[in-house]
């Protein structure tokens, strides 16, 4: 047999290194601080679930359910999908712990991966992460535009540059469904000039043909009735309500009576921010209410709203976070006199003495490739060690202040407190 050859990840994900999982730490820190700050629980689903989850929660004629799950059989015969979002897994959280029993809103949040079989470019993977934030049990608007002005701080928080917010509102069910005779009405009698695919989903999903680049469709969809039109008196004072309090806020929106969002659970509002950083894939994060997404799942009636923003695309969008390093107390040298095996490892002290260090609460390393000791001088250097401890022949151990404080010579056993004090005269 030949030699085996190299195995890549698959197409469409990637491997999270250096820099940018420390982005990402910094990212999940913020996210942290401010969705905690409001009330919000980290929620952790599995990265499966039942395929009927969302087949019902996210509605079977969307893109997502028709052609972007990753849908398995496991060996028991049971259909399972990876979650391709994360607000029905939250819902059916919520319903399978009886949630609706503990005080409302009950907020949730996530930072989890969720996966998609979409065609891969920059800023679209199919393995990708999101950071999420649901409130379950309150139709009050002020929870929408709280829910939105959240995601409008993390976004500010993270530096995504020229990011834009659009606003709509869906309605209600009943309206919907009316809207939608009307809207299929008028595609019927323009069957003849709408792309195939817009005409193959007058039935399935009229909404969609919004979305359409394809000129003659977009010409037809000048003249086509407006959902915003069909709004009944509640939800169209739900909206203003919401509108109102964002005016309040400062936040700085766009009407837009065509934004459509490719999940059908949602109800009255639904909002986008985009970023022009982000070219082609300029959606950074999105969301809007479903109040009756709960109820779809088998729990009680439950109003409910949230977003999900892309974690790879705040990063591309925004400001690169600072890299963190983290601060090196002790590093632990050896003069290679020390090889008592001839291996070049490092002798048993070293190993001693870091674990010694570390128990004592210091940020401790030590040399383990068997540098010469001008090599591992250097690379104490770079990691910007603030003591360099240099175990010698006799037990004895130089240590070395990086700062410019000098050299002495210690017992091994002394090191420990030597540097505590030393950070503490800091
Ligand atoms: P959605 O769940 O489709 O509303 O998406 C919410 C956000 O998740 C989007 O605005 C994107 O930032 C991000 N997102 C969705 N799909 C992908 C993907 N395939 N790759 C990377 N990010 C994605």
């Amino acid at each position: 047999m030949s030699a085996a050859g190299k195995i890549k990840a698959p197409r469409g994900t990637y491997d999270v290194l250096g820099e940018q999982s420390s982005a990402r730490a910094v990212l999940e820190a913020r996210a942290r601080a401010i969705l905690e700050g409001a009330g919000y629980e980290r929620i952790e689903t599995p990265a499966f679930e039942a395929t009927e989850l969302f087949a019902r929660g996210v509605g079977a004629s969307t893109d997502i359910v028709q052609k972007e799950m990753y849908t398995f059989t496991d060996a028991s015969g049971r259909s399972l999908t990876l979650r391709p979002e994360g607000t029905a897994p939250v819902c059916r959280a919520y319903v399978e712990h009886g949630m609706h029993k503990l005080r409302q809103p009950v907020r949730l949040w996530y930072m989890s991966s969720f996966f998609r079989h979409e065609r891969a470019q920059a800023g679209r993977y199919r393995q990708f992460w999101q950071i999420g934030a649901e409130a379950l049990g309150s139709e009050d608007p002020a929870l929408d535009a709280e829910s939105i002005c959240l995601l409008a701080a993390l976004l500010a928080e993270m530096g995504v540059a020229s990011a834009r917010l659009r606003l709509s509102s869906l309605g209600s069910p009943a309206a919907r469904r009316e809207y939608r005779e009307q809207l299929q009405g008028h595609l019927r009698a323009h069957a003849d000039t709408l792309s195939e695919d817009v005409r193959a989903r007058i039935e399935l999903n009229p909404l969609r043909a919004f979305d359409s680049e394809h000129p003659g469709t977009r010409q037809v969809m000048q003249t086509a009735p407006l959902l915003r039109e069909f709004l009944d008196v509640r939800d169209a004072e739900h909206f203003a309500e919401v509108r109102a309090r964002l005016d309040g806020a400062g936040v700085a929106y766009e009407l837009d009576p065509t934004l459509v969002r490719g999940l059908d659970y949602y109800t009255r509002t639904v909002f986008e921010f985009t970023s022009q950083a982000l070219g082609a894939q300029s959606g950074v994060g999105g969301g809007g209410r479903y109040d009756g997404l709960v109820e779809m799942l088998g729990g009680p009636p439950t109003a409910g709203i949230g977003w999900a923003a892309g974690v790879e695309r705040i990063l591309l969008a925004g400001a690169p976070a600072p890299a963190a390093p983290v601060p090196v107390d002790l590093f632990v040298a050896y003069e290679h006199a020390h090889e008592d095996d001839g291996s070049g490892h490092a002798p048993a002290g070293a190993f001693a003495l870091l674990g010694e260090a570390r128990a004592a609460g210091l940020i401790a390393q030590m040399e383990l490739a068997g540098r010469s000791l001008k090599g591992q001088l250097s690379y104490a250097n770079t990691l910007g060690a603030r003591y360099v401890a240099i175990l010698g022949d006799g037990g004895e151990v130089a240590l070395k202040d990086m700062s410019g404080g000098g050299q002495d010579t210690l017992a091994a056993d002394a090191v420990v407190h030597a540097v505590l004090r030393g950070l503490r005269t800091l």
